[in-house]
């Protein structure tokens, strides 16, 4: 995988950072983002680091330029947040700045590098979504919506790019153990999931790794679940 190229936004920590580690492990270079890149822990010879707020234009067309000179092969989608509250107590802002965040992004970010794999006819684009967005939670509507929506576009998205070899898939994690969900897995919650435990961020980065990957050819326009069996249709 030496000569392939990754973008992660959202790099910097939780799931995003063990997706950029573990992909450097495997021989990637990688372009990864977070809202302030001194923010990075860690380097390697094959990282490259830059700042992106997605929910800034000026941050967005700067990082456009980056993209351009790229020649990106794999995208990872991954920057989130969560505003949770009861629906009758979420403000508007709540409601924007998480669909901002976790859905207006991922078509923002996408469109930099589809014509780039287009005319290489290769291309993997993985998009970190949630179970949320699937079976719902209760103050949660802003974060459901968006991770719903995150879904539906990599189906559609997927239809249009499949004739060109371009894979598009999400993968939807339950509670996986970051800085999002500190304070918030308890052993009640443990106690609903089949595997007894959090996940951890190399649950989904070894995913994503094999999403990126040759081995996942075959498999486009789905939503993979890595939960622990908490949610099971
Ligand atoms: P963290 O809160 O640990 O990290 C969030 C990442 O998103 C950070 O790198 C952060 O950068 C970046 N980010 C947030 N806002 C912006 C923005 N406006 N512009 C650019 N980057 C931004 O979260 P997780 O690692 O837990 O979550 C990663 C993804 O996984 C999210 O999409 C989340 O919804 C999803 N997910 C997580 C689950 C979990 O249990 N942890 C469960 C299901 C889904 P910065 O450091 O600059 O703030």
């Amino acid at each position: 995988m030496e000569n392939k190229k990754v973008i992660v936004t959202g790099g910097n920590r939780g799931i995003g950072k063990g997706i950029v580690l573990y992909l450097l492990e495997q021989g990637y270079q990688i372009l990864a983002t977070s809202r302030d890149s001194t923010k990075f822990d860690f380097s390697h010879p094959n990282l490259k680091v830059c700042d992106l707020d997605v929910c800034d234009q000026t941050s967005v067309d700067n990082f456009q330029k980056i993209v351009s000179d790229f020649d990106t092969d794999v995208l990872v989608n991954n920057a989130g947040i969560t505003k949770d509250n009861l629906f009758l107590r979420m403000s508007e802002d709540d409601w924007n700045q998480v669909i901002n965040t976790n859905l207006n992004s991922v078509f923002k970010i996408t469109k930099m590098v589809v014509k780039g794999m287009l005319k290489k006819r290769w291309g993997r684009i993985v998009n970190i979504s949630s179970i949320s967005g699937s079976m719902g939670n209760q103050g949660q509507t802003n974060y459901s919506a968006s991770k719903a929506g995150v879904d539906a576009f990599s189906r559609s998205l997927a239809k249009e790019l499949g004739s060109r070899n371009i894979t598009v898939n999400s993968i939807a994690p339950g509670f996986i153990q970051t800085d999002m969900t500190d304070g918030l897995i308890d052993e009640e919650i443990i106690k609903k999931i089949p595997l007894q435990r959090a996940g951890d961020v190399q649950d989904i980065a070894s995913l994503v790794n094999f999403l990126a990957s040759e081995e996942s050819n075959y498999i486009t326009g789905q939503t993979l679940v890595v939960d622990g069996g908490l949610f099971m249709k």
